[in-house]
């Protein structure tokens, strides 16, 4: 072939379609029906062009989508993983409020199209475009679509890591950093909630009484902020608090949910371990720490380096500069570069505003972006 973006410029209309398709299927990750739909309708397209499907149905969750290609030929060699997710952040409805748009400035918008519906029909078209054409991949080549990345891949990660144990990489179709930067490294993540437990008394007649639970957790609210690490990368956020019930009770409760990321995995337990030792400051108060670390951090390793090199290579060949960097944000591809799987992450189509309104992707990436997914699969 000679430059593949040229063909897949050629086929823009069709995969422009493909992704109005997938954004159209609302798939909030707590919408199993939706998700298991969309899992059987990727399945079918993936089973055209000579996927074998094995579907994981994850009751209270949707359906993990696997396809494989390729391991007819039994080299015995390892395959190459490619990693996404079918959920979005988005509640179903959205799509009236946020319809799929292509607008003349030449992006396209819609509930998930970069996060990552777009990513997911791009690697649909790649396939087909090597089964097409007659191309080689170089690996068996295991696809994997998760119902639950939003949500903290609770039900995926079992099947991420035993999928990424037999692989020589991963490459993971998360949205680029805008500019199309792809990700070698991402911090680890960490969901904690801090639980305040005090005594309920009348404010007017019996304050004495009363222990006073958002009082507390205001205080261990003031010990979680002095946890903030910016030179090292820790950041600590009590992003959520709720308590007491009406102005005149002395609040028996009160509880923070906290966000925390961190570049080290030390950083990430010693963090741990300060959180579920805070200790009460009112007497008589009691604290509960429920929570953990739920992704390793993914670190800029060699190996990450290495095939970032080789993209950055193919990029140059088709005609533009690749480049990388580290990330707060967690991803599925955490789980595989933590068991020393080379991973290269936000391979999806550029674009910009991940979970918010102006969410969307730029049309002219596409052909270049598939094309640089298609080598890869070629090369890695
Ligand atoms: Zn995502």
């Amino acid at each position: 072939m000679s430059n593949p973006a040229d063909y897949f410029s050629k086929r823009q209309e069709i995969v422009i379609e493909l992704i109005r398709q997938l954004v159209e299927r609302e798939t909030n990750s707590r919408d199993e029906v939706r998700l298991d739909e969309i899992a059987e309708y990727i399945a079918g397209l993936f089973a055209e062009i000579g996927g074998v499907i094995r579907l994981d149905k994850q009751p209270g969750y949707g359906t993990h989508l696997r396809a494989g290609f390729g391991f007819d030929r039994e080299d015995g060699g390892k395959q190459l993983l490619v990693l996404g997710h079918l959920d979005t952040v988005w509640p179903l409805g959205t799509l009236q409020r946020i319809p799929f748009r292509i607008t003349k400035e030449g992006t396209a918008h819609g509930p998930g199209i970069f996060d990552m519906k777009s990513g997911v029909a791009m690697l649909i078209e790649s396939l087909r475009a090597i089964k097409t054409l007659g191309l080689e991949t170089r690996r068996p080549v295991m696809v994997l679509l998760t119902c639950d990345e939003e949500i903290g891949s609770r039900t995926s990660r079992p099947i991420i890591e035993e999928e990424a144990a037999r692989s020589s990489a991963a490459l993971v179709l998360e949205p680029p950093v805008t500019g199309g930067i792809v990700k070698t490294g991402r911090k680890g993540v960490g969901n904690f909630t801090v639980r305040a437990l005090g005594r309920a008394a009348h404010a007017g007649l019996d304050p004495g009484k009363g222990i006073n639970a958002i009082v507390e957790l205001a205080h261990q609210t003031l010990s979680l902020a002095a946890l903030n690490d910016s030179q090292n990368g820790v950041t600590i956020n009590v992003g959520v608090i709720n308590g007491g019930t009406t102005q005149n009770v002395v609040p028996a409760e009160a509880s923070a949910i906290v966000d925390v990321r961190f570049i080290n995995p030390a950083d990430g337990e010693r963090i741990e371990r300060s959180i579920r030792n805070l200790a009460p400051v009112l007497k008589d108060a009691r604290l509960e720490v429920t929570g953990g670390i739920n992704r390793p951090p993914m670190p800029r390793s060699e190996k990450n380096i290495a095939l970032f090199e080789l993209a950055r290579s193919l990029a140059a060949e088709i005609g533009f500069d690749l480049k990388d960097q580290v990330v707060g944000g967690g991803s599925d591809g955490n789980f595989t570069a933590a068991m020393g799987v080379p991973t290269l992450d936000g391979l999806g189509v550029d674009g910009a505003g991940a979970h918010a309104e102006h969410e969307h992707i730029i049309i002219s990436d596409i052909p270049r972006r598939t094309a640089l997914l298609t080598r890869l699969l070629q090369t890695v």
